[in-house]
């Protein structure tokens, strides 16, 4: 990456959270050579509550990084399993397996991987360069606001104290329930139709994991309209957890932990899985802003990245992914700010178009797929159909690989192998 030392201070830009989003911006910016201060209020590593579940878009981040950042952080490191694709499980007990890897894909390695984000997270904090960026983990982001063409931040320090900031440019990556996105007032307000509650557990001897480390999201009745996931790990572990719409969690009043433990201990499909599994630790819930609504994700002085701008995959509940493409395009927006000196809301928008082209189309597309599980026999007939539907399986195959799957959006024909094929 092209090398810009220019006259900005480390205050000038702030990266708010440093989760696989914050933590993307700051080594792009590194490698940009341009300074910034990069704060979070967790000390790594920290634990995240997630699937933990890595899909192939991490790869081509990783790799304009550093192509090394693959085999380090991914495919030679003992904490990360290589995963090779997805078990869908029907409501009707049917499962439908897709490999990651589709026909024409080049990659020689996993397509997939599993990491516990205490890891995962962690490995990218490593990665961060002191000559550029300056880490003040232990400080939590209280209050922020406009001020004279800039952003004013509170902090309470890890000292206990309370210090102010101001930055030129915030580059809010703070999660789900980020304090950087109310600068854009309602816009990012929790809209229980774009949001998820999850929960996440880990257990270990879970029995007949799939042989290549498959993924697998169950659409089980007593779930529905949400999902259940369980993802191998490492030593014999495993991730189980269970995700549903925030508005279906109000109107059918679940309390999702009790219906996860009760699809464990009866479903017919899984539980003979869980016959002598035991639970390790405490199940923890966290919520999920999901890129099914479109939504500003710029404004003066201010760039949104991963769940702070609301980027989660509405199907697969993967948001690792974008969360990091987000943080790489924010640091590219934040180098063309910086030489210019052009840090208006007009001059940032190019931020949204450079992330919505890029993803809006698959978004748009894991909308309308999980809108299916609102009609689970709609749902048995489409597993049924994938089942012999080469079009698809690619399909699901292209959303978690490394494929550019905008390109096939764009073609009606498509659509019509994908319904009839
Ligand atoms: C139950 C569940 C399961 C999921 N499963 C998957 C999965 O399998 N695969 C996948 O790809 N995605 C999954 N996701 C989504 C994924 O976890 C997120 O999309 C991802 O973590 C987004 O990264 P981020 O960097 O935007 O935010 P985060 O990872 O949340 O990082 C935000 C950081 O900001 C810091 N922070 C927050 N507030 C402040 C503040 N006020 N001051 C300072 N620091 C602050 C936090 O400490 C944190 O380190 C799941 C989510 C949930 C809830």
């Amino acid at each position: 990456m092209e090398q810009n030392n220019s006259s900005v201070s480390f205050s000038d830009i702030v990266i708010a959270g440093a989760g696989p989003a914050g933590s993307t911006a700051s080594l792009f910016l590194s490698a940009a050579g341009i300074r910034h201060t990069l704060i979070d209020k967790a000390v790594f590593p920290r634990d995240k509550i997630c699937g933990d579940a890595l899909s192939g878009k991490v790869l081509p981040v990783l790799k304009k990084l550093n192509p090394e950042l693959i085999n380090e952080l991914l495919t030679t490191n003992e904490n990360c399993l290589g995963s090779r694709g997805i078990v869908f499980g029907a409501p009707n007990g049917k499962t439908l397996d897709v490999p990651f890897r589709a026909v024409n894909s080049v990659i020689t390695h996993d397509p997939g991987f599993v990491s516990k984000r205490i890891h995962f997270d962690f490995s990218l904090i490593k990665k961060l360069n002191p000559e550029f960026c300056d880490f003040r983990q232990g400080n939590e982001i209280s209050d922020i606001e406009y001020s004279n063409k800039k952003v004013q931040l509170a902090l309470k320090t890890a000292n206990g104290t309370t210090e102010n900031l101001e930055c030129k440019l915030l580059i809010g990556c703070d999660g789900a329930h980020s304090v950087a996105n109310k600068l854009l007032g309602d816009e990012h307000k929790l809209d229980s139709n774009h949001y998820c509650g999850g929960i996440r557990a880990y257990y270990s001897n879970v029995k007949n994991m799939h042989p290549e480390n498959y993924i697998e999201l169950h659409f089980l009745d007593e779930l529905l309209p949400g999902y259940f996931w369980i993802f191998p790990l490492p030593n014999g572990m495993a991730n189980v957890g269970a995700g549903m719409l925030t508005k279906s969690i109000s109107r059918k009043k679940v309390n999702l932990k009790t219906a996860m433990l009760n699809a464990i201990e009866n479903n017919p499909s899984i539980k003979h899985r869980f016959a002598g599994a035991q639970l390790q630790g405490k199940i923890e819930g966290w919520g999920l802003p999901l890129g099914s609504k479109k939504r500003k994700i710029s404004a003066s002085n201010l760039l949104l990245c991963g769940d702070a701008a609301g980027m989660i995959d509405p199907f697969s509940g993967e948001g690792i992914s974008n969360a990091m493409y987000c943080g790489m395009r924010a640091a590219e927006v934040a180098q063309n700010a910086v030489r210019e000196n052009n840090f208006s809301d007009v001059f940032l928008k190019q931020y949204d178009e450079l992330v919505y082209n890029r993803m809006w189309s698959e978004l748009k597309l894991s909308h309308t797929l999980q809108k299916l599980c609102n009609y689970p026999s709609l749902f048995n007939f489409v597993v049924n159909k994938a089942s012999k539907n080469e079009t698809f399986r690619q399909t699901i195959s292209c959303m978690f690989d490394d494929i550019d799957l905008r390109k096939k959006l764009r073609q009606p024909s498509f659509y019509f192998r994908m319904l009839f094929g």
